[in-house]
């Protein structure tokens, strides 16, 4: 719920700003390119200007990031490591044709795996179909000495009786996640957090736990994946030190204690309560840590680590494990801070429900970071805002951290230079040069207001408890975020504040946003299937219900050219009326847990393509050949020794993905095949 992928597909090129390090212009931005993804490099301003404490945490917190990258292929499918692996062994031992065109595309299908921590896609869910034989397969692991195998699943033939149909039978394990009105969920979705145990089961187990008197509820679930035990009593395996991903925990929790040896007073006891979080499994000792780590807002480093966002779970439950190093921007955190210290502004003139306006905002802490390192959910894919902690109570009484990722927005508009998006979708010059000048600074602005205040804003009517809205709460949520961020940017009291030049910024936005909801995003999903994703379905759904109450004045048009069709918009200001209308029925819907009208909406609105205009649109995106996908490759941070004693950390680009893969294979993967 609390993260934004990046908004706005490529829709602008610029000569840009920020940082001098990454004006260099032949750094090679984009590293590796298969299927419908580019893989890219992102830098890291000011790590060598650091004292070397920080310099020696950032390493650290780094090395923690990483370990934990073979429980997100784990959560995503019980089978993913034995895949990975042995595809892995494969590929090390291959002694043939490298240019053989079969072989090529096991390779691709690797660089896939990778990518998408697992045999599924990480954006869309589904399973990739190999385009390679079974029989081809099946002849490379023979030639694959045993050594380089995953034997200790089991067998050769216990191996590939179980990858074999996992990877190649397209009935089996179809969907990562499937939350499909009327199915099973549990059962539907191929991911791992539960095992053998029903959707029913799943909610009596929890139901049964939830204290509602608790003013201070524990996130139940959120560290476990639920299973049953030999009597067939449903129980938590939960991950922790000792407990399931407890190899890879040890490792983690290593680093981590390294990290706590050369932080801040500050930092220490925070890095402290999550070490022990972590030894516990407990999850009144993950609100600990994170009731200390909301509060700090002033350390320079910062970073995320552990089982934190579950949209992986179709209950919305269950956690993925993701990690993240920052060092904060100080330059770029100035536009963050003016928007925090007007937060009580937003809030109090927000176009809601005046009884839905908090009428206190609290700690809304905004900055602007570089991240170092990625890690588990947040690499090689990963979003360019954050908003956490996740704990409803938590937020409401110390507030919540919320970051834009500056190196990696920057990073992905340097790899889209000249690609040709604008003049293909937006019709107009106007609208064109318009983002071209202040689509970057629309965007971050939009992910500002969105994080920071979109989230945070607004409350619950008494009686109200927060959940009511299930499976669509996700994108209604997330619509609610948007349309504060959308609302705004059309606001003087930007130009007041001095955050932009003008109500062109918002222009620019306004018109990239609607043609992404309404057209562009299908880029990214395949023919004949609806929109899934709930940020997707958030933008889909705002762009569509502004296009029909806006009609009868022809605020949003379709127009025709060359036979091409074309999104524009003719009236910026009753779009933005629009806008807060929307914002207005959005809260209400959250506020009240409206579940009827909340579903109706996303129904109506946020889930069906047009089967022919999602044609259009593959085809003229596939002319440009644009990938719809993007994720980084991390910088190796390398400790300059003097003796045993570390005396520098410097900053190395690689220029290999399958390298830093394998790298990653062999040097950071704890786990067994089975978990
Ligand atoms: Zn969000």
């Amino acid at each position: 719920m609390k993260k934004v992928l990046l908004l706005i597909m490529m829709t602008s090129i610029f000569a840009s700003c920020t940082q001098e390090q990454q004006t260099e212009s032949d750094f090679q931005w984009v590293i590796d390119r298969f299927d419908d993804v580019k893989v890219i490099r992102y830098q890291v301003p000011e790590f060598d200007a650091l004292p070397l404490e920080q310099k020696l945490m950032v390493y650290y917190l780094g090395e923690a990031a990483k370990c934990g990258r073979d429980i997100m292929f784990d959560q995503n499918f019980k089978y993913n490591l034995a895949i990975r692996r042995t595809l892995e062994g494969i590929y090390t031992n291959y002694m043939g044709d490298p240019n053989h065109e079969e072989w090529q595309k096991v390779v691709k299908y690797l660089k896939k795996v990778w990518f998408a921590n697992g045999i599924h896609h990480h954006y869309s869910m589904d399973k990739f179909q190999p385009e390679f034989s079974q029989e081809y397969f099946v002849k490379l692991v023979e030639a694959t000495p045993d050594e380089a195998l995953p034997l200790d699943f089991g067998t050769r033939e216990e191996l590939l009786a179980a990858i074999v149909p996992a990877m190649f039978d397209s009935s089996l394990y179809a969907r990562r996640l499937d939350q499909s009105e009327g199915v099973d969920m549990i059962t539907a979705s191929a991911n791992n957090y539960y095992d053998g145990v029903t959707q029913k089961e799943v909610e009596k187990f929890y139901a049964d736990m939830i204290d509602h008197n608790d003013p201070q509820p524990i996130s139940y679930g959120l560290n476990s994946q639920l299973t049953k035990d030999a009597s067939g009593k449903v129980v938590e395996r939960v991950w922790k030190q000792g407990g399931m991903y407890g190899e890879a925990i040890d490792k983690i929790l290593y680093w981590l204690e390294k990290a706590s040896e050369v932080t801040n007073d500050t930092q220490k006891p925070i890095i402290d309560a999550l070490c022990e979080y972590y030894r516990s499994g407990n999850l009144r000792d993950f609100d600990k840590y994170n009731v200390l780590w909301v509060q700090d807002v002033e350390s320079p480093i910062d970073f995320v680590n552990g089982f934190i966002e579950d949209y992986g779970d179709p209950m919305g439950r269950k956690a993925s494990w993701e990690a993240n190093v920052s060092l904060r921007s100080d330059e770029a955190t100035k536009r963050t801070q003016i928007i925090s210290e007007n937060a009580q502004w937003f809030e109090d003139n927000s176009p809601i429900n005046p009884a839905f306006r908090k009428p206190e905002v609290k700690g809304v802490s905004a900055k602007v970071i570089n991240v170092a390192m990625l890690g588990g959910d947040c690499y090689p894919a990963t979003p360019i805002g954050i908003n956490l902690p996740n704990a409803d109570w938590i937020r409401r009484d110390y507030g919540s951290k919320s970051v834009t990722i500056d190196n990696i927005t920057y990073a992905y508009d340097q790899a889209a230079k000249g690609n040709g998006f604008d003049e293909e979708f937006i019709l107009r010059e106007e609208d064109r040069a318009r983002i071209n000048e202040f689509g970057s600074l629309g965007d971050n602005l939009h992910t500002d207001l969105h994080e920071c205040l979109g989230h945070g804003s607004g409350q619950l009517a008494p009686g109200t408890k927060g959940g009511e809205l299930k499976n669509y709460g996700s994108t209604l949520e997330e619509a609610r975020a948007d349309l504060f961020g959308l609302y705004y940017l059309g606001d003087e009291k930007l130009v007041e504040l001095g955050l932009v030049p003008s109500l062109d910024v918002a222009k620019a936005q306004y018109a990239s946003y609607i043609v992404n909801g309404m057209m562009t995003q299908y880029s990214r999903i395949e023919l004949g299937k609806d929109v899934e994703e709930a940020h997707m379905r958030n933008r889909k759904l705002i762009a569509e219900w502004c296009y029909e109450k806006g009609k009868a004045d022809n605020v949003i048009e379709w127009v025709t050219e060359n036979g091409k069709r074309y999104l524009v918009v003719n009236d910026f200001d009753k779009l933005r009326e629009l806008f807060g209308q929307m914002l207005y029925e959005v809260q209400r819907i959250k506020s009240e847990g409206d579940f009827e009208t909340g579903k109706a909406l996303v129904e109506n609105y946020g889930v069906k393509i047009d089967p022919e205009l999602h044609k259009e649109v593959l085809e003229r995106y596939n002319a440009l050949n644009i990938e719809p996908f993007g994720g980084f490759i991390n910088p190796e941070l390398v400790p300059v020794m003097k003796g045993d004693k570390i005396v520098d950390v410097k900053v190395e680009y690689v220029d290999s993905y399958v390298d830093q893969m394998l790298n990653y294979s062999k040097n950071y993967s704890f786990l067994p095949t089975r978990n």
